[in-house]
């Protein structure tokens, strides 16, 4: 499978995880990958090794999502690895988990969580686009909070939202460049890092028993659905957002 040789692709939260797992999935299909990461330096070099491992090709960029300089110094990284060439296929992958439910939730958390999610993508984008080349793709990784109403992620689920109408408004404004701007929102995904999350006794029961499909997802299914978006079959789809959840809450299954 070969569908991404020559394209080039960068990753944001790409040293574990679904994003590790989408570096990796875009690399086996040729691209060359800018595998960014915060503060995991290991965890994106082992996403580097394994890629090289497999005949693939990629470079880490390191760049701490949230503060001022954060795209610049994001952008700066990948067009040093890139070294000339564009940009084709954006992932904005990397996000701060949940704040907690409102009554609780600080100020500082909020605007840590919009920094992170909202705002870091957002120029992650903008700086990217001098970088991007025409028919490229973006994809930001949403959840689906963003239609569950859980009072356990109310601003988790809003910088989500935010996401989802930036998706639908970037794709209106870049569609004359062939630039597709899609969303693929998640639903309960066991990671090698979040595998804790599930242990609780009968959590991962109750999640399938929600689900449509009736297993919990991996990082692999939602890589398979950013790849696929990041195919050129997928160059007629725009300004959507993408569940990969198996059919989580779609309603009563019995
Ligand atoms: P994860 O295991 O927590 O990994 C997060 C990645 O983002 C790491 O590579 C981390 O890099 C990076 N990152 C986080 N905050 C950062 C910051 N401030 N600066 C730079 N990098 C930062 O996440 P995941 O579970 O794979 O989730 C990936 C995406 O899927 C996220 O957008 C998440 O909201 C979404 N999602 C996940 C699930 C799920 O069940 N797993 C469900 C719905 C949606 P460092 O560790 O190097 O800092």
């Amino acid at each position: 499978m070969d569908g991404l040789s020559g394209r080039t692709a960068l990753v944001t939260g790409a040293s574990r995880g679904i994003g590790q797992a989408v570096a990796t999935r875009l690399a086996a299909q040729g691209a060359a990958v800018a595998v960014h990461y915060g503060t995991d330096a290991a965890g994106a070099a082992a996403t580097v090794a394994a890629i090289e491992r497999a005949g693939g090709t990629a470079f880490a960029v390191r760049a701490e999502l949230g503060t001022d300089d954060d795209a610049d110094t994001l952008l700066a990284g990948v067009a040093a690895g890139l070294a000339g060439r564009p940009l084709d296929i954006l992932v904005n992958n990397a996000a701060a988990p949940p704040a907690g439910p409102m009554g609780t939730t600080t100020r500082a958390e909020f605007d840590r969580l919009f920094a992170v999610n909202v705002r870091a993508p957002y120029f992650i984008v903008q700086r990217a686009l001098p970088l991007l080349a025409d028919g490229g793709r973006v994809i930001t990784v949403s959840s689906v909070a963003t239609r569950m109403a859980n009072p356990a992620q109310t601003s988790f689920a809003m910088t989500k939202g935010a996401v989802e109408t930036m998706t639908r408004t970037l794709a209106n404004e870049l569609g004359v460049r062939r630039i597709t701007v899609n969303a693929v929102a998640p639903g309960a995904t066991r990671t090698a890092t979040n595998a804790a999350a599930f242990a609780a006794p009968g959590l991962v029961e109750h999640i399938a028993g929600s689900t449509a499909l009736d297993r919990l997802g991996t990082a692999e299914d939602v890589a398979d659905v950013v790849a696929l978006l990041a195919s050129d079959a997928a160059r007629w789809i725009t300004g959507q957002v993408v569940d990969a959840s198996g059919g989580l809450f779609l309603g009563p299954r019995a």
